[in-house]
């Protein structure tokens, strides 16, 4: 009898857990091809490296349907990162490093466009929110986008550039052609333990994605990111990132 209740208690709480999961499955579900019969898929993000992280293996498993096209935008020149002074070069050095870096993940990761902008490294917040939104629609309008992934507002880590960004893709995507917004997020355990200096959690996810099949192509497109990997205070979660089987998204916007 202890065994059955016991049993009982079991699923109940599995059950409970279950409710709150994200369910696996395609960032692309419901999305309708553009009037060129393609789908195109912009990653949108400041520093070369944070798409790699967080949504590297969702762009291999993506360029499986032969209907999609993917591009990487990197917002800024990455050059203030700490890798800097452990490496004691200039921002400049290391802006260059890291922009053959990201070069060599998007090869990896079979991205079919890489538009890298020349924003000083932590300028983002510093822009008239408006003229920064405005630059992220021309860019949507560019790729031809119909799915748009970004941090959420929380900046995953919190960093100023990550959440002004955020709120910048936020503001573009209704005046876009684009039809559906995700913001990167993670599994419950890890939204709770993941660092961010701004104490903020991501989104909940809504779908993750199955990355096991192109997992270790993951991994050798993070290993392009061999000043961050070796050189940062991101060493941690670089490794930590490669370890998952799954990239977790939050619907943040859809449009008809
Ligand atoms: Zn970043």
């Amino acid at each position: 009898m202890r065994k059955m209740i016991l049993t009982i208690g079991l699923s109940l709480l599995l059950g409970s857990a279950a409710l709150g999961r994200p369910r696996e499955g395609s960032i692309l579900d419901g999305i309708r091809p553009g009037p060129d019969g393609k789908i195109d898929v912009v990653t949108i993000f400041p520093h070369q490296d944070d798409e790699t992280i967080f949504v590297g293996g969702t762009l291999l498993i993506a360029k499986q349907d032969p209907r999609v096209r993917t591009h990487i935008v990197c917002f800024t020149l990455g050059d203030l990162s700490s890798a800097r002074d452990y490496l004691h070069i200039t921002g400049e050095e290391l802006a260059k490093i890291r922009i053959e870096e990201l070069q060599s993940a998007a090869t990896v990761l079979r991205v079919d466009e890489l538009i890298q902008l020349d924003h000083p490294d932590q300028g983002l917040p510093k822009l008239p929110p408006e003229a920064l939104a405005e630059e992220v629609r021309e860019i949507i309008e560019r790729t031809g986008a119909e799915v748009v992934i970004t941090y959420g507002p929380d900046g995953m880590t919190g960093h100023s550039d990550h959440r002004a960004l955020s709120a910048a893709v936020f503001a573009a995507f209704p005046q876009s052609q684009a039809q559906r917004l995700y913001y990167v997020s993670l599994s419950r355990f890890w939204s709770g333990v993941f660092p961010n200096e701004a104490k903020l959690r991501p989104q909940p996810a809504t779908v993750k994605v199955d990355i096991a099949p192109v997992k270790k192509l993951k991994g050798l497109a993070l290993s392009t990111h061999a000043s961050q990997k070796f050189y940062s205070g991101w060493l941690l979660n670089l490794g930590m990132m490669n370890r998952f089987d799954h990239e977790w998204f939050a619907r943040a916007a859809e449009k008809q």
